[in-house]
């Protein structure tokens, strides 16, 4: 579980911004049914956006005057935070601006982040509208965590930040198809999978990684993957969230000088914005010698998670948390069958994939990782959302974000 890093102010004025279209189309009646007067019970004031278009969030919050707010809440699935990290990372003050308390409510089909914020509290698993419940309490409870983002560098030169995960493969194709299920809500994904296995692909492509720690000696699955003169002493850089520089203290929206604001230029957001990411080399060059080169070059998936879940009912990185400065890398090696991966999905339900001893799956937790892919055609998720196809890497940042959590 995240440290708890402070508390949201009192009375406090939040930005609830609503996607009217997300998950079966009902956030905005869900809001009101189920969080408004908690919010107004608890003293917390908030201003209701709802948002026109895909985007619009995204630049809402790049341009406001984030001394107004205490917190920047969304009422809708991952996609629509997704959003809101990336406006505030791409202010010239996203040092700041991106140390603005976020909260997620779950009205979307892909709750990920909710799901997993309510398991990091110990409660067992409920039903969407207990999901939504339970955020809705922690949101009035309003302890703030730090949260992992993670550096995401396209192709084009492109760099996004993450929260939740990067995926290739069955997963991403399962998310992007699956978006047609959206009527069905959370269940959308169980639909999607079930259609993806019954045309289950192979994906080609090479993967390498900078392990977290030295690997220990392993039985059964094991990343046996590494590079001719892999060298385990080139290992031992422990979480690399000195990155992050010295502790940030916690904004606790008493500052509001609107003065800085003034002289904020026009120009389009500068695409250098965000920390730099010290442990990449560019997409051109080989990777670094010290880096782990996955020998496969054929997988069924390829997932790099930063939360605990996938989806509401999927705790495919059990052993995440908030701030652990890690990505849990998992892939799925091709000649899987397909009943030993739908046993893998179910057993994501609990939690219990990993001790199944699957001999297909390898598990590693990373702090950055490269992949490039060779099939020609294909799609790469960043928390659910389609980026551009093609090589990409990623670092994890620690702690860079805030987040309202238990
Ligand atoms: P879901 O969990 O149902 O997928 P998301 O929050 O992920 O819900 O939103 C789905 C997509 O809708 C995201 O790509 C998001 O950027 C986009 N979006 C946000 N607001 C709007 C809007 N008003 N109209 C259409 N799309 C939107
Ligand atoms: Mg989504």
């Amino acid at each position: 579980e995240g440290v708890v890093y402070g508390e949201v102010r009192r009375p406090c004025r939040l930005m609830l911004l609503v996607n009217p279209h997300s998950g079966r189309g009902q956030a905005l009646c869900l809001f009101t049914s189920h969080i408004q007067h908690m919010l107004t019970e608890a003293g917390v004031t908030h201003t209701l956006i709802v948002t026109e278009r895909q985007n619009h969030a995204r630049e809402l919050v790049r341009e406001a005057d984030l001394s107004q707010w205490d917190a920047l809440v969304i009422i809708s699935g991952d996609g629509l935070l997704f959003e809101v990290v990336n406006g505030l990372m791409e202010r010239d003050d996203w040092e700041e601006a991106i140390q603005t308390p976020l909260g997620i409510l779950p009205g979307g089909s892909g709750n990920a982040l909710a799901a997993s914020i309510h398991h990091y509290t110990g409660s067992p698993p409920g039903s969407s509208e207990d999901l939504l419940v339970s955020c809705g309490f922690l949101l009035c409870k309003g302890l703030v965590s730090r949260l992992d983002l993670v550096s995401v560098s396209l192709a084009s030169g492109l760099r996004l930040f993450s929260f939740l995960s990067l995926a290739w493969g069955f997963v991403a194709d399962v998310d992007i198809e699956s978006e047609k299920y959206r009527y069905v809500g959370a269940a959308r994904f169980t639909v999607g999978t079930l259609v993806r296995l019954a045309s289950l692909r192979v994906y080609r492509g090479r993967l390498a990684y900078l392990p977290a720690e030295e690997p220990p000696p392993r039985c059964g699955a094991s990343p046996q993957g590494h590079a001719p003169g892999f060298c385990s002493s080139l290992f031992c850089q422990k979480k690399a969230s000195a990155d992050q520089g010295a502790a940030h203290t916690f904004r606790n929206s008493c500052n509001s000088n609107n003065a800085t604001k003034a002289s904020r230029s026009e120009a389009p957001p500068a695409a250098s914005g965000g920390p730099a990411d010290s442990l990449l080399v560019p997409l051109e060059q080989p990777v670094p010698s010290h880096w782990t080169v996955v020998k496969e070059e054929d997988f069924v998936l390829v997932l790099a998670m930063y939360q605990s879940h996938l989806a509401e009912d999927l705790l495919a990185a059990p052993g995440a948390s908030l701030e652990d400065g890690v990505m849990h890398l998992f892939y799925v090696k091709a000649g899987i069958s397909r009943a030993a991966l739908l046993r893998l999905f179910l057993a994501m339900e609990k939690g219990v994939h990993l001790a199944a001893g699957c001999p297909d799956l390898v598990y590693v937790k990373v702090l950055a990782l490269r992949l490039e892919p060779l099939t020609p055609k294909g799609v790469i998720t960043v928390d659910g959302e389609v980026v551009e196809y093609g090589p990409v890497q990623a670092q994890v940042h620690s702690g860079l974000a805030r987040l309202i959590a238990g």
